[in-house]
């Protein structure tokens, strides 16, 4: 997903928030560096804009929320602070539990009253990865690159935020030790 202001790995949305102060160069940039910002971001996202939050808020949010990345990429449990401003994001969407049939199986599913804003959308989206053990967070082994994103890959062998992009110099590098 190639957006002109904005890293948007697609993986998971939380991810390109936290990603949003990273990128593959030593000393990125911060592309969210106002409230402005944030709300063009969670525009390009699809999100509902949030209705009360302030910048102090989402900057503390997406600090967090990197420390669980972080952990996840580490294999360490994340800050108990961490997951409770997620379950704070949670608790402010009012709804109801649902039987829903999925593919011949029934699944419980949370139905909420009013489409989501903004940052319960983001708690949402890590909340669902931190309760999936199939969700491999890693933070992209090439070079300066700082960004995270989740590896589904059959093989969990994905190692690149894009293999394009920061693969091919590892890849290059591989063939050259092969050569030599
Ligand atoms: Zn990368």
């Amino acid at each position: 997903m190639v957006h002109p202001e904005f890293t948007l790995l697609g993986d998971a949305v939380w991810l390109d928030l936290v990603n949003s102060s990273r990128g593959r160069t030593p000393s990125p940039p911060d592309l969210l560096p106002d409230l402005e910002a944030y709300g063009r971001w969670s525009r390009a996202q699809q999100l509902q804009p949030d209705d009360d939050t302030s910048f102090t808020l989402v900057r503390t949010f997406r600090e967090q929320l990197t420390a669980v990345a972080e952990a996840l990429h580490a294999g360490i449990q994340p800050p108990g602070g961490a997951i409770a401003a997620i379950n704070g994001q949670l608790a402010r969407s009012a709804g109801s539990h649902q039987l829903t049939r999925v593919s011949g199986g029934w699944r419980l599913r949370f139905a909420p009253n009013r489409s989501l804003q903004a940052l319960e959308a983001i708690a949402r989206s890590a909340a669902a990865t931190l309760a999936d053990p199939g969700a491999i967070v890693r933070r992209c082994a090439g070079g300066p690159c700082s960004l995270f994103f989740i590896d589904h890959s059959p093989t969990q062998s994905r190692r690149w935020c894009d293999a394009a992009l920061c693969g091919h110099g590892a890849t290059v590098e591989r063939r050259r030790g092969l050569l030599r």
